[in-house]
């Protein structure tokens, strides 16, 4: 039977495809793409032609049984989405589960991933950090979640829709009112951009500048201090009840 190789693509910077990755689009029989015409554009770009079909959130559960009798025919396939990692907030987790649990033979290729793009060149502590996917559309959810990962002393790390960052901002400001924030915008891209600041400092940052609006954004917020001292003292008292127990 064939493998299904899951092959991270750019994120913006067409320089970031791995060369590995680069060589298995060219081996493989076919191409599972979260919009083929999308990238078709990025095979074109690499001189690689080859079938595709699609394979997004509407129709994943039914690409499974089509995909397995492929790779059960013995033929390769890849897993790509519209950038970045696939199955990190992309299709493919269904897919990946359940050729898992049939056994097959699935290898992940590393490559451009926003969130880790996004905190390697933050500045904020990265030993623990919570991935927090997309902030729910409407208000009341959105506000529900963030009240949810208040009190988490790891970094808070948000995927963002163009078009909503000053709602976003606004909701932060209301539940993080002093906590450090970087706003990665347009990674790998020409305008990439930092800008760091408490949620208020950012939307009067944006007000004066609207380009910094536009395009695509990760989120990072400086987790919860008051946790992380909690966390610090639990640690102290232990290690001082150890001490006298021993
Ligand atoms: N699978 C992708 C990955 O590995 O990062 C994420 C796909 S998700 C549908 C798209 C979101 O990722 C965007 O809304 C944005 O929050 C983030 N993103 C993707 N590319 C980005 C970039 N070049 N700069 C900043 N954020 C980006």
């Amino acid at each position: 039977a064939g493998t299904l190789y899951v092959v991270a693509t750019p994120i913006g910077n067409l320089e970031d495809m791995t060369p590995r990755a680069a060589r298995i689009l060219g081996e493989v029989d076919r191409v599972a793409a979260e919009d083929t015409r999308h990238s078709a554009r990025l095979l074109s770009h690499l001189g690689v032609k080859v079938s595709m079909l699609s394979l997004h959130e509407h129709n994943e559960a039914q690409r499974v049984e089509t995909l397995d009798a492929y790779l059960e025919a013995g033929e390769n396939i890849a897993l790509i989405s519209d950038a970045g990692t696939p199955l990190i907030s992309d299709p493919g987790f269904v897919l990946v589960r359940e050729l898992r649990a049939r056994n097959r033979h699935v290898v992940p290729l590393p490559g451009a991933c926003a969130l880790v793009t996004a905190l390697s060149g933050a500045g904020l502590p990265t030993d623990r950090f919570v991935f927090c996917g997309f902030l729910p559309a409407k208000q009341g959810a959105r506000r529900q979640q963030l009240v949810e990962w208040k009190t988490r002393a790891e970094t808070l790390v948000f995927y963002e829709s163009p078009h909503r960052i000053q709602a976003t901002l606004e909701a932060l400001h209301e539940q993080f009112d002093k906590r450090r924030i970087v706003l990665a915008r347009e990674l790998t891209k020409t305008f990439e951009t930092f800008l760091q600041g408490t949620a208020s400092e950012l939307l009067a940052m944006l007000e004066e500048d609207p380009n910094q609006a536009r395009g695509e954004f990760v989120v990072m917020v400086e987790g919860n201090k008051a946790e992380m001292d909690l966390e610090f003292q639990e640690i102290k008292a232990q290690t001082l009840l150890d001490a006298l127990l021993a």
